[in-house]
């Protein structure tokens, strides 16, 4: 995904693991499936 998406809480959309992101960090695939599609769950600052 998108390195700029904003921070928060994503959420794989294939095994529902959560995993927080950082704007302008790399976006890592999921650690426990791989998949690499993530939603929104919550943004954070
Ligand atoms: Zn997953």
């Amino acid at each position: 995904m998108d390195p700029n998406s904003p921070s928060g809480i994503y959420k794989c959309t294939k095994c529902g693991n959560e995993e927080t992101h950082v704007q302008g960090r790399s976006f890592a695939p999921c650690s426990k499936c791989q998949n690499n599609d993530w939603k929104l769950v919550r943004k954070t600052k």
